[in-house]
């Protein structure tokens, strides 16, 4: 059974995940994106970056996108701005 979160997951997805589901601008691939995976306050999950951030209420994952060397990919999200919140919250769920 999929829950809820997997199946707007998939469908995001699907969209596509290189441009903020909220203003609809791509995510500038030419350096590194802080991406953030989340439901709004209409429940809607998004995926957005930058100022579209402040429109999560739900934040359900952190992420990275653009141009970045793959073997730095966990220092680069420690830099994420919700890292911290994110594994607070994370380890509060388990
Ligand atoms: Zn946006």
């Amino acid at each position: 059974m999929k829950t809820t979160y997997e199946k707007d997951l998939a469908r995001l997805n699907k969209k596509g995940t290189d441009v903020c589901s909220i203003c609809h601008v791509p995510f500038d691939d030419d350096d590194v994106v802080y991406t953030v995976f989340g439901y709004n306050r209409l429940g809607k999950l998004q995926v957005t970056s930058g100022y579209c951030i402040d429109k999560i209420v739900d934040v359900r994952l952190i992420g990275l996108c653009g141009e970045f060397d793959p073997d730095r990919f966990n220092a680069y999200l420690r830099e994420h701005p919700l890292y911290e919140s994110f594994m607070k919250k994370k380890a509060a769920l388990m």
